[in-house]
């Protein structure tokens, strides 16, 4: 049988439960799945792309079969690199899907070898997003519930000065 890869792209800034999420649930459809962090220069991140790998290793280290990596440019170039076929994206709420939809028509346009394979949210991180993570940091309310320890502790200190 065929070894199943899957790249799932991302800004992850930072990683939450919701992401590792997708991605434990993922390993049950997926032999292997790289999480690619994106240098997108159109968003202001809070972590540098090498703290969130970081953090991602972290927080991945337990699930085998996870690799986390990062890239630069268009994703489908980034997909034949890893001669993976396939894209994972986690779906929340109707809001996502629109925005999906669209990514995911170019990169069929761009690569039409390309599958985008989505997956609902469990309904407990329906709401959770790492803006809503770092929001709720930057005001000192609690996110242990939210995202691994280390994240924790890495918005707590990349706040405390502000
Ligand atoms: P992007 O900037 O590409 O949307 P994110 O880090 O916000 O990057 O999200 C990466 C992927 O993870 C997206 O497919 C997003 O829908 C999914 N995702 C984020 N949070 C959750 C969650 N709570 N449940 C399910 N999927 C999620």
């Amino acid at each position: 049988m065929s070894h199943k890869i899957a790249i799932y792209p991302g800004s992850f800034d930072p990683v939450t439960f919701g992401h590792l999420d997708i991605l434990s649930r993922g390993l049950q459809v997926f032999d292997e799945i790289i999480v690619a962090v994106l240098h997108n220069s159109r968003k202001d991140p809070l972590f540098s792309v090498e703290e969130r790998v970081h953090l991602l290793e972290q927080a991945t280290a337990d699930l085998s079969g996870v690799h986390v990596d990062h890239f630069e440019g268009l994703l489908v170039d980034y997909v034949k690199t890893q001669h993976a076929g396939v894209v994972l994206r986690g779906l929340r709420a109707i809001s996502d899907f629109e925005y999906e939809l669209q990514i995911a028509a170019i990169n069929k346009h761009l690569d039409s070898q390309m599958e985008t394979c989505f997956m609902m949210t469990s309904s407990k991180y329906s709401f959770l997003s790492s803006s809503m993570v770092k929001e709720a940091a930057r005001y000192g309310g609690s996110v242990d519930r939210l995202v691994p320890a280390d994240v924790a502790a890495a918005l707590k200190k990349k706040f405390a000065n502000d």
